[in-house]
């Protein structure tokens, strides 16, 4: 970022950043390209306080970590019920939660305690001189910036190897795939030469970065033409993805279930069975992918089967909103709580690859019944979720021109980069 200040002292720039300001204020963002940030924010502390940190492993419980500090059975009641009536706490994540012990000296009891769910969330308890602790949570001031990075795919590549090229970290390039994944086949509609960019948050505190934000906007140049989404807030506070135009580009269910797996073979009327050796309709398309690897609800719906049959193996079928079913075979197991009558939400793991049936290696094997008929789950033309109406509509292509701007600003001074 050190070139970043050069480029702030020539005129031009200040007059795009002020035409860029501007133009982001009409949609009620404030936006300024910027070459540092503000420290501020961070945790309180106390200098002549005694702390200990314990970081939450597996099998931990809070009531099992306090009473470790020495604090008595009361004390650790009254601890969990605060924790939980004040910051909607009730249990402990491994690996993830962290809780700090503060004492005025070593052998001093604990007086206060803070729970640290979140990078951008703590929840203060304090003991009061009669014993009684008191909860308060602080947020955690951010800073956010939006980043952005381009590549092109080259031959031979895919475009996770070149989203890592372009420099995308991978959840980014992971969410990045989860929203193209409703408009492109990544088998298909991938072709060395082809242009993409992504423009994301990155969250910072007390000026160091902490970790990455949502995707705010998605391009790539597919076969069957450029694909563009924008994250945009609707004026309920909502949030969803959108295409140039304002159309939802979340459609009800994935045609891809699992992100980066390969085709291995297609919908078809007339296949040579791989297995059976007589030609026959392949309803589905199968992927490739690992025993074991879990297998997304294709969109939100409802269990309506669960079970074993000779040619499918282990299967699952969801009924979704309107006339759309879909179907995933040869899964090694269920996942546990997935039964018939189950609800469940687009990505949630329903299940596991596997190589069960009819099958002669592990894959799933993907079918989307429309009307009771078998359709081409790549080809099929899908309902959008969460359209906007006239009003958030006019907004969003306000707001969307306005970062189209930026980002035609950051493709030409990649080091730059946008404080929100
Ligand atoms: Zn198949």
């Amino acid at each position: 970022m050190k070139k970043v200040k050069e480029y702030l002292n020539t005129n031009v720039l200040t007059k795009i950043v002020i035409a860029l300001a501007v133009l982001l204020t009409l949609v009620a963002l404030f936006l300024i390209i910027t070459h540092s940030v503000p420290i501020t924010g961070g945790t309180k502390s106390d200098d002549n306080a005694c702390k200990t940190v314990v970081v939450v492993n597996s099998g931990d419980t809070l009531s099992g970590i306090l009473s470790k500090q020495g604090l008595s059975h009361k004390q650790i009641n009254e601890i969990v019920a605060v924790l939980k009536s004040g910051a909607g706490i009730t249990g402990l994540r491994a690996q993830r939660d962290k809780i700090e012990f503060m004492r005025d000296s070593d052998e001093s009891p604990v007086n206060k305690i803070v729970v640290i769910p979140s990078p951008w969330r703590q929840v203060e308890l304090t003991c009061d001189d009669a014993g009684a602790w008191k909860c308060n949570t602080v947020d955690i001031e951010r800073d956010t910036r939006a980043v952005y990075k381009s590549g092109v795919i080259l031959d031979g590549d895919s475009f996770y190897l070149a989203g890592m090229r372009a420099g995308i970290p991978a959840g980014i390039l992971s969410d990045v795939y989860d929203l193209l994944a409703f408009e492109m086949d990544f088998e298909r509609d991938v072709r060395a030469g082809q242009h993409f960019s992504v423009l994301y948050e990155e969250n910072f505190s007390s000026g160091a970065k902490v970790d990455n934000g949502n995707v705010l906007a998605v391009s790539f140049d597919a076969l069957r033409g450029n694909v563009k989404m924008y994250r945009f807030k609707k004026k309920d506070g909502t949030t969803g993805y959108y295409d140039e135009k304002g159309n939802g580009a979340i459609k009800s269910l994935k045609r891809t279930p699992i992100n980066n797996a390969k085709v291995t073979s297609s919908f078809s009327t007339r296949r040579k069975h791989p297995v059976l050796g007589f030609t026959r309709a392949h309803k589905g398309v199968d992927f490739r992918a690992a025993t074991g690897t879990p297998i997304p609800a294709a969109g939100a719906g409802r269990v309506v089967k669960r079970g074993y049959n000779s040619g499918h193996g282990n299967f699952v079928r969801i009924r979704h909103n309107g006339s759309f079913e879909t179907l995933y075979a040869h899964m090694s197991k269920f996942k546990s709580g997935v039964n018939v009558g189950t609800t469940v939400k687009q990505g949630q793991t329903i299940g596991f690859v596997g190589s069960t049936g009819l099958s002669t290696g592990p894959h799933l094997h993907y079918e989307i019944i429309k009307d009771g008929k078998h359709v081409n789950p790549l080809t099929v033309k899908l309902p959008a979720i969460n359209n906007l109406d006239n009003a958030n509509k006019e907004k969003f292509l306000e707001y969307r021109r306005a970062l189209d701007s930026g980002i035609e600003y950051l493709n030409e001074h990649p080091n730059m980069f946008i404080v929100l």
